[in-house]
C-alpha cells in the first residue's frame, strides 16, 4: 500500500514513513492509495470467522505489500486481544461495547495496533524512538497501556494537572518501565503547545528519534474498521440493513467505519453523534464547514472545534458534499439532552451509558423518528466508546451506581509515579535531556 496527502494526491509513501511521520510535510493527512474491495464471498464467510480473523481479512487486503501474512497475524492477535461484544438494548437496538481493553476505550484497538505496528518497523531497523503525546485524558491512556514493555520505544505522556479523571490519571501514571507521566500545570493545549515546540526543536530531534501517537496516525484507524465488521458479522443474518452510530469527536472512529465501506462492508448508513461541539451536525445542514473554539461538556473527550478526521471523510467522498449526505448523518445533543439518556437508559433498563455513549443513543431516537420505513428491518448499532467509570462525575448528580472492572480495582493498588512540571518549554526540554 502507498499512502498520499489529502493535500497531494501524488504524493506516495509507504506505510513505514506514514507511521512514523504521522502527518505530511503538507498538513494534510495520510491516505490509503486505494481501499482494496473485499470479495463479497469473503464478507458472506464472516459469521463464521472471529472478530481477529475478520480483522485479518480486512488488514491484509491493505497491507499484503507491507507486512507478511505470519506477522500481520500476530500483530493483530497480539493487539485485539480483547472483546467488542454486542450487548442488545431494546428491540433492533444494540450496544457495542468498545471499552473491554487495558484503558477502557476503544482508543485501545488504535493504540496497541499502532504500538505493534512501529515495533515491528523498528526491529528492522534496530532503531530507538521516543513518542511525545499531550492528552487530554483518554488518548494518553490508550498509548500508555498501549506502549507499556514495546520494546525499542519510550514514552513521555504530558496530561493537565487537575484535569482529567481519577482513573484516568492512574491510567497514566502508575505505569512505569517504557512510560513517563508528566502532570503540566496548565490546560490541555498548554501539553499540545510544549509537544509541538518539541517536534521543532533541533537539539532535541538530534538527541531523539522523536514520533508523535496522536489519533491522526494512520496506523490507528486500520484497527478501528475491525469491530466495524465484526458487528456486521454478528448481525447480517438477522437484519437487512446495518446503521451504525459514532460518537464523535475528532471523527477518527467514524472516518474508520467509513474506510470499511470503501472495503465492502455492506453499511446503510453511518450518522454521527455530537456533543454540543455540533460543527459538521451544522456543516451537513448548512455546506458551511465553520470550525470554532471548543466548548467543555459533560463528553469531554469529543470536545473538538475543528475534527482533524473530518478531511479523510470528505476525501474519501471525492469533497463532494451530496454524496457524503447520502451516506452519512449528524446530529448533536447538549449537557441536558445527555443527562436525561443517561437516566432514562438506567431507569428502564439498569444499563450504564457514558456521557459519549448517551449521544449516540439520542442519535438513534432522532433517526426512528425521521425514518419510518426502514424500522422495520435495519439494525442500529450504538459504538460504546468508553466505560462509564472513566467519566465519574455525572453519575453521582444522576444517583447512578456502576461495577467497576477488575483493571480498575487493580490500579487502586499501584503507585503513582509523576514529574510535576510548570509550563515553561526550557523547563520541559531540559527535563527530557538530562533525564
Ligand atoms: C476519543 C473519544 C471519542 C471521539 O472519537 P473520535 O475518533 O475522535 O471521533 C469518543 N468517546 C470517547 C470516550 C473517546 O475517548
Amino acid at each position: 500500500m502507498k499512502l498520499y496527502s489529502t493535500n497531494n494526491h501524488n504524493l506516495a509513501v509507504d506505510l513505514e514513513t506514514a507511521v512514523f511521520n504521522s502527518l505530511p510535510a503538507d498538513k494534510g493527512l495520510y491516505m490509503p492509495n486505494v481501499l482494496p474491495k473485499l470479495d463479497d464471498a469473503v464478507i458472506a464467510g464472516w459469521d463464521k470467522k472471529s472478530l481477529q480473523e475478520i480483522a485479518f481479512d480486512l488488514a491484509y487486503a491493505l497491507l499484503k505489500d507491507d507486512i507478511s501474512a505470519q506477522d500481520l497475524r500476530a500483530i493483530i492477535n497480539d493487539a485485539a486481544n480483547f472483546d467488542a461484544p454486542l450487548v442488545p438494548l431494546q428491540d433492533d437496538t444494540y450496544i457495542l461495547e468498545l471499552f473491554h481493553g487495558p484503558s477502557l476505550a476503544f482508543k485501545d484497538f488504535g493504540g496497541r495496533f499502532m504500538s505493534r505496528i512501529m515495533a515491528h518497523f523498528l526491529k528492522k531497523e534496530q532503531k530507538e524512538i521516543r513518542i511525545l503525546v499531550a492528552t487530554s485524558g483518554d488518548t494518553g491512556g490508550a498509548v500508555a497501556l498501549g506502549f507499556l514493555d514495546v520494546p525499542g520505544i519510550k514514552v513521555t505522556i504530558l496530561y493537565p494537572k487537575g484535569k482529567v479523571s481519577p482513573i484516568q490519571e492512574l491510567q497514566l501514571t502508575t505505569n512505569g518501565n517504557n512510560i513517563e507521566a508528566i502532570a503540566v500545570d496548565g490546560t490541555f493545549d498548554d501539553c499540545q503547545a510544549l509537544v509541538k515546540k518539541a517536534f521543532h526543536d533541533p537539539e532535541l530531534n538530534e538527541k531523539f528519534n522523536l514520533t508523535s501517537a496522536n489519533s491522526i496516525n494512520i496506523s490507528r484507524l486500520i484497527p478501528q474498521m475491525f469491530y466495524y465488521a465484526n458487528s456486521y458479522a454478528r448481525l447480517k443474518n438477522d437484519y437487512e440493513d446495518i446503521i451504525f452510530v459514532t460518537p464523535s469527536g475528532n471523527f477518527g472512529n467514524i472516518a474508520a467505519g467509513i474506510m470499511a465501506y470503501k472495503m465492502g462492508l455492506p453499511v446503510k448508513r453511518f450518522i454521527a453523534a455530537t456533543n454540543s461541539n455540533d460543527i459538521v451536525p451544522q456543516y451537513l445542514t448548512s455546506g458551511n464547514y465553520q470550525p470554532r473554539p471548543s466548548v467543555q461538556t459533560l463528553a469531554n473527550a469529543m470536545d473538538v472545534g475543528d475534527p482533524s478526521n473530518f478531511v479523510r471523510i470528505m476525501d474519501m467522498f471525492g469533497k463532494d458534499l451530496d454524496a457524503l449526505k447520502q451516506m452519512v448523518g449528524a446530529y448533536a445533543y447538549n449537557d441536558e439532552q445527555i443527562k436525561t439518556a443517561i437516566s432514562e437508559v438506567y431507569n428502564r433498563k439498569k444499563y450504564v451509558l457514558c456521557p459519549h455513549t448517551a449521544t449516540g443513543y439520542l442519535a438513534v431516537k432522532d433517526i426512528k423518528a425521521d425514518d419510518e420505513q426502514n424500522k422495520d428491518k435495519a439494525a442500529y448499532v450504538i459504538l460504546s466508546t468508553a466505560h462509564p467509570c472513566k467519566f465519574p462525575d455525572v453519575f453521582g448528580e444522576l444517583g447512578i451506581n456502576y461495577e467497576e472492572p477488575e483493571q480498575v480495582k487493580a490500579l487502586y493498588q499501584k503507585e503513582k509515579q509523576v514529574k510535576q512540571m510548570g509550563k515553561s518549554f526550557e523547563e520541559f526540554k531540559a527535563f527530557l535531556i538530562n533525564e
